[in-house]
């Protein structure tokens, strides 16, 4: 009998917000769509990661953040434009832009840290003996 182990695809443990080393401890408290979305473990609640590896690791979030926000903004009016076709009113695009950018605000938050950790932090990347470490032992 052999024991099987599936390990998470890079993309889907970064969706479901993994930790980049091990994949399986969860690297924020609470699922993206609640009041307590942006609170962080310090540690991966698995194999012990430090998350923010020196002070102010997470303000580069920030540049990812703003490529976010700025995608968002163009398609969101771009869609604006091709939807209702105004030319005239410059209030229904600025609507619209804060619409988007306070709806989308935990979402960036949350991805920017996670694209920030799996792709641009190469300190971070997937190592298989912490995803096949059991902490129950
Ligand atoms: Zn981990």
């Amino acid at each position: 009998m052999s024991t099987e182990y599936t390990i998470p695809g890079e993309f889907k443990s970064a969706v479901e917000g993994k930790c980049p080393r091990c994949r399986k401890g969860n690297m924020f408290r609470a699922p993206l769509l609640s009041f307590k979305s942006k609170k962080m473990y310090e540690q991966c609640p698995h194999c012990d990661l430090k998350f923010e590896k020196e002070p102010g690791y997470f303000y580069v979030a920030m540049y990812v953040s703003y490529a976010f926000i700025v995608a968002q903004l163009v398609a969101s009016c771009v869609a604006t434009y091709v939807l209702t076709g105004n030319l005239e009113s410059p209030w229904l695009y600025l609507s619209v832009a804060v619409g988007v950018a306070i709806l989308l605000a935990p979402f960036n938050y949350r991805y920017s840290r996670i694209v920030l950790m799996y792709w641009l932090t190469p300190q971070f990347k997937f190592q298989g003996k912490h995803f096949l470490k059991s902490k129950e032992l």
